[in-house]
């Protein structure tokens, strides 16, 4: 396996498999990190907390970092190339160019300026390993919704592939954000699972999880169409840790 720091040094041939990270990895990075190497001859991570999708500066300040583990990890799960740059490498100064990732509820009301963060970085690595494929998870739904509106709007030649939400025993989907949960927190946490997975047969499926969400006051629910599949999904903050969450209500994820 590489480590890449430099844009310089990556030299990827067009047509690998992309799994963009940023880091802190756990069991959903590593089930995309799998799909990715069944269906791709190399494939490469990307590791890079994207300050540009951060609306809450403490939020960036306190995401969790752990590259030596997150090496370990990616060389275990068989993965080529991990391109790990500095900020600078990506956002040199006088770096002055946005994705405009157009018009997003949800998310993108929640938190002004991330999806034009997270479609700029993602452009980004695009444009520098050119992949055939790049994977997203579906516990991030909207944002696989603007990759694909931004792949074809734009006419960048990747696949956006999705897989499925990894989820702990207890039912919390899995986020780099839950080591931040006290025990206490992360009981409570358990009610957006819990509501989302109980309400999505209900013939209002936002009225339902807003019923059931123990107290805990949503951010936003919301049913969103990804085009092959609706999803019904969550935003609630625990303390002061956000968390987000979705289900599928019908369609297919793929
Ligand atoms: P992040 O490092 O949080 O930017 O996430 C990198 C990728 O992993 C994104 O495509 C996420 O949607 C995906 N991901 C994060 N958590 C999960 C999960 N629990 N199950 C599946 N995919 C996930």
């Amino acid at each position: 396996m590489r480590v890449v720091r430099a844009i310089a040094e990556l030299d990827v041939a067009p047509g690998s498999g992309l799994v963009p990270t940023m880091g802190a990895l756990h069991d959903g990075h590593v089930a995309l990190l799998r799909a990715a190497r069944v269906e791709n001859e190399t494939v490469v991570m990307s590791l890079f907390v994207n300050p540009a999708q951060f609306d809450e500066q403490q939020d960036l300040a306190g995401y969790p970092r752990d590259e030596a583990r997150d090496l370990e990890v990616a060389e275990r799960e068989g993965v080529d190339v991990v391109f790990a740059p500095a900020t600078e490498e990506l956002y040199p100064s006088g770096f002055a160019t946005w994705v405009d990732a157009g018009e997003t509820g949800a998310e993108g009301a929640a938190r002004p300026g991330h999806f034009r963060g997270v479609a700029t970085v993602c452009l980004k690595l695009f444009n520098l390993i050119r992949p055939e494929r790049a994977y997203f998870g579906q516990k991030d739904a909207q944002q696989v919704a603007v990759m694909r509106r931004l792949a074809r709007d734009l006419n960048v030649p990747v696949e956006i592939r999705i897989v499925p939400t990894v989820r702990a025993a207890d039912g919390l989907a899995l986020s780099s954000r839950n080591a931040r949960l006290s025990a206490e927190e992360r009981d409570r946490a358990l009610a957006l699972p819990r509501a989302l997975a109980s309400a999505s047969g209900a013939p209002d499926p936002v009225a339902a999880a807003r019923a059931s969400l123990n107290g805990l006051e949503p951010e936003y629910v919301e049913v969103l169409d990804l085009g092959d599949a609706k999803v019904l999904a969550a935003a609630i903050r625990v303390g002061s840790t956000r968390l987000i969450d979705n289900v599928l209500l019908e369609g297919e994820i793929r």
